[in-house]
């Protein structure tokens, strides 16, 4: 839902449809309601230029404002994905976050510090075109833009993350704490605290005094917007500890339907109808060349499938999102969230291009999901009552090695109807780890169990689920 408009300093810059409503309001505010309170007795139309014009110099300052936070970016290494205006200003999209604390500052503390500059030049600017008397139509824009981006700078400066203010916030909390997941949490609970503040307050001004009804809307949509993108940041980050200790190889679909370069545009088109995929990676051999999409097929007439090669019509593997296996799982988010990629193809890691799996969205969403709810039931410290299942007959002798987390202290309990303890001793389990071992008989047929405990240590607690046949 975006127009691209073009690159600058190779940053894709896109126009959101939505930023055609601020567009409005602007020529329509600046039009009808400031300049001819400013500069009264002109005419409609003038007004109207007056209102474009001013419009026009907004959205130059918030590209410059983007930019500024951008280049510095992009210089310390990040990549910007793009920047986008839209609804409610801009946004520059970093593919990752930054990696310490005061690039961050330097980052997010450059934008506003540029709005605050503008200000400055069109202030001066404008004082000298009231100096030589020029036109309205000169000295009404400078003077909106001057008022303009210092309302821009000090409302970025709310410390509400995830807006520039909250950023400044962090990367402070982060420098003094060292951490980053407690002090994004931190700035994110500010930055709601701020939004909610301000959608109550634009709820009030809305029902309380009917001519700022529109400012009161207006509140509630940012409050709204900074509560919702504060929580998506946050969980943007936990994410990020998440699969801190994953690769690519963790996250990929190792079985991936192939197609060759050398077969036909019909018997691609029958792979497509009997796989149900929406492209397939081409091989050479072993070796990924390039991708076919449905797309790239009904591009090309069907007089010529026949005498069509895959090869002709794929796009080559320098276009593709490519990753190595022992690439960290942080690329692969990054990849797949700063691009609209369906799919990332996973490269051995010596230098033979051979493919060895494929990383859709759904395989990250999944990896996330498994990776959470492991992390959440791995003892310890963890909740207590993790079965396992040993199925034993009676009468047999069976082991129970407790894990080595804890080292040796873990001690069994039962009933001792339904098991005895034979032995315990302590066993290497590595070069450098011991763990106990218990020998135990089953004595009688039934579920029974058995569980581990540490003492002093409640949490760490093991139920040992024992079929007994
Ligand atoms: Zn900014």
């Amino acid at each position: 839902m975006a127009i691209k408009l073009g690159t600058i300093y190779g940053i894709p810059l896109y126009l959101d449809y939505s930023w055609f409503i601020i567009l409005a309001l602007i020529v329509f505010e600046v039009a009808f309601l400031i300049m001819p309170y400013e500069y009264p007795g002109l005419s409609t139309g003038l007004y109207l230029l007056l209102g474009v014009l001013s419009a026009f110099l907004l959205f130059a300052s918030i590209v410059v404002h983007e930019l500024a936070h951008s280049i510095i970016a992009k210089r310390n290494g990040l990549k910007i994905g793009r920047i986008t205006l839209y609804l409610l200003g801009g946004v520059s999209e970093m593919s990752e976050e930054p990696p310490n604390p005061s690039l961050e500052l330097r980052m997010s503390a450059a934008g506003p510090l540029t709005s605050l500059a503008i200000a400055g030049v069109s202030y001066v600017g404008w004082l000298a075109s009231l100096s030589v008397k020029a036109p309205v139509i000169i000295r009404g824009p400078l003077e909106y833009t001057a008022l303009f981006n210092v309302i821009v700078a000090a409302f970025n400066l709310i410390p509400a993350f995830p807006m520039d203010g909250g950023r400044v916030l962090r990367s402070i909390i982060w420098r003094s704490s060292g951490d980053m997941i407690k002090s994004t949490k931190i700035s994110a609970t500010v930055g709601r605290i701020f939004a909610y503040v301000m959608m109550v307050g634009g709820v009030l001004l809305t029902f309380l005094v009917p001519s700022y009804l529109f400012d009161g809307i207006w509140l509630v949509l940012i409050g709204w917007f900074i509560s919702s993108s504060a929580q998506g940041e946050y969980r943007q980050v936990q994410i990020l500890r998440d699969v801190a200790d994953l690769k690519a190889r963790d996250m990929m679909s190792k079985t991936v339907d192939r197609v060759s370069e050398e077969i036909t545009l019909t018997e691609l088109s029958s792979q497509f109808l009997q796989y149900k995929h929406k492209g397939f990676p081409v091989m050479r051999g072993d070796e990924l060349i390039g991708c076919v999409t449905m797309q790239d097929l009904r591009a090309v007439k069907k007089e010529l499938w026949d005498t069509t090669r895959v090869l002709d019509i794929m796009a080559p593997k320098e276009k593709l999102a490519t990753v190595k296996e022992s690439d960290p799982a942080k690329q692969v988010l990054a990849a797949i969230g700063s691009r609209q990629i369906g799919r990332i193809f996973v490269l051995s890691d010596d230098m033979s291009g051979r493919l060895v799996g494929i990383i859709t969205r759904t395989d990250v969403m999944r990896t996330i999901q498994m990776q959470e709810s492991f992390l959440k039931n791995a003892p310890p410290p963890g909740p207590a009552g993790l079965e396992r299942n040993i199925p034993v007959e009676v009468g047999m002798l069976f082991q129970i090695i407790a894990p080595e987390y804890g080292g040796i202290n873990w001690s069994p309990s039962f009933n001792p109807g339904e098991f005895s303890l034979v032995s315990e001793q302590i066993v290497q389990i590595a070069p450098d780890k011991q763990a106990k071992q218990f020998t135990l008989q089953a004595l009688k047929k039934g579920t029974f169990y058995i569980n581990l405990n540490q003492p002093g240590d409640k949490k760490s607690s093991l139920t040992y689920t024992i079929l007994v046949n």
